[in-house]
């Protein structure tokens, strides 16, 4: 008798529908911690603002945001987040000196200098930006982890996409029977392209806390396609939100959304334009099978999260196919926690 495998690049609708349904069941607005939990604060970082929250046994409490600091001292930004746990514990009403844990889920690249994690983002440091710029600091770093481990005893600090990734993994689509994936990454195509990645149980993160930063992973030498990086020709610089604005402008299709609408109205060029977006995304999504052997991949972002139903399956066509011991076995799948990923990244650091 011949049996037809199950194709593992097109998951079942059951499978499928099972994933999307872990979208809808867990909101941050209505998360708590189990009974008798201490407190923990969340901090979310990007290059423009910076939002803390309190999460406990009652629930999510005491958001507050502000512009991200780029003036003053290397450590204005340290400072300024331990001042917004102060304010969100307040308006929470619980003791600062309660908080257990501190989870920090930060926009990249990071400096380790003595064990303790350093911001190098060029969208927050000018030093590294360089004066074209425009940054009102000179900082080649911006202290994180050092300030805030001398105000609280337990600190973690991790890229997004790591924060992403552990989220996925935990209340998302990066489980099976509700135990975390050991071998799998999570992806987000929002305005930038950022990863996280763990393989044999082991969240990476590598000599300075970057791994996973397959966003700047070089893939053409097109001088049209300059990343906020620096690089010309990363996948980030060709194919994220801000670089379908930059690069299809002239082309009548000033924003990610407008060249969607487009394609879904069956414009040819728009949709010859997203097929090579795709085959860009999709290459990068088998190198990281390719590299890291994983069995799932989960997707996000805004990019991909509002044209999910459209984009999946040309992913899954570049993917499928290549190299079949390699490919053969891993599942690509939209987010678990759909477009709600960013909200848990700095709470499954420390939930
Ligand atoms: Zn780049």
């Amino acid at each position: 008798m011949i049996t037809v495998a199950s194709d593992p690049l097109h998951p079942t609708e059951s499978l499928f529908m099972t994933l999307q349904a872990n979208a809808i069941a867990i909101s941050l607005d209505t998360f708590k911690l189990p009974a008798g939990s201490p407190p923990v604060a969340c901090v979310d970082i990007g290059g423009t603002k910076v939002a803390v929250h309190v999460v406990d046994e009652f629930g999510v409490r005491g958001k507050v945001t502000e512009p991200t600091a780029t003036t003053g001292q290397t450590d204005a930004l340290g400072r300024q987040i331990i001042r917004l746990i102060g304010q969100s514990c307040a308006a929470a009403g619980v003791p600062v000196a309660r908080i257990a844990r501190v989870g920090v889920a930060s926009c990249g690249p990071f400096v380790l200098n003595q064990g303790a994690v350093e911001l190098a983002a060029p969208n927050i440091c000018g030093g590294q930006a360089g004066p074209a710029r425009g940054l009102p600091n000179d900082w080649k770093t911006a202290l994180l982890e050092a300030p805030l481990r001398a105000a609280f005893s337990h600190v973690r600090v991790e890229n997004d996409g790591i924060g992403a990734l552990e989220a996925e993994r935990r209340w998302g689509a990066l489980q099976l029977d509700g135990v975390p994936m050991a071998n799998c990454a999570y992806v987000t195509w929002s305005t930038g392209i950022g990863t996280g990645l763990c393989v044999d149980g082991h969240v990476l993160r590598g000599k300075n806390g970057n791994a996973g930063h397959a966003g700047h992973t070089f893939v053409v030498s097109n001088n049209d396609a300059l990343c906020g990086c620096g690089n010309v020709g990363d996948v980030e610089s060709l194919i994220a939100g801000n670089a379908i604005a930059r690069r299809f402008q002239a082309l009548g299709y000033p924003d990610s959304a407008s060249l969607f609408v487009a394609a879904y109205a069956g414009d040819t060029r728009a949709i010859g334009l997203i097929d090579d977006l795709c085959e860009v995304m999709g290459r990068m999504l088998y190198d990281l099978i390719a590299t890291l052997d994983v069995q799932r991949i989960s997707i996000g972002g805004s990019v991909y999260w509002h044209h999910r139903d459209y984009l999946l399956p040309k992913l899954r066509a570049v993917v499928h196919g290549k190299l079949r011991p390699l490919t053969d076995g891993c599942e690509l799948v939209s987010a678990g926690l759909g477009e709600r990923v960013g909200d848990f990244g700095a709470l499954a650091l420390v939930a």
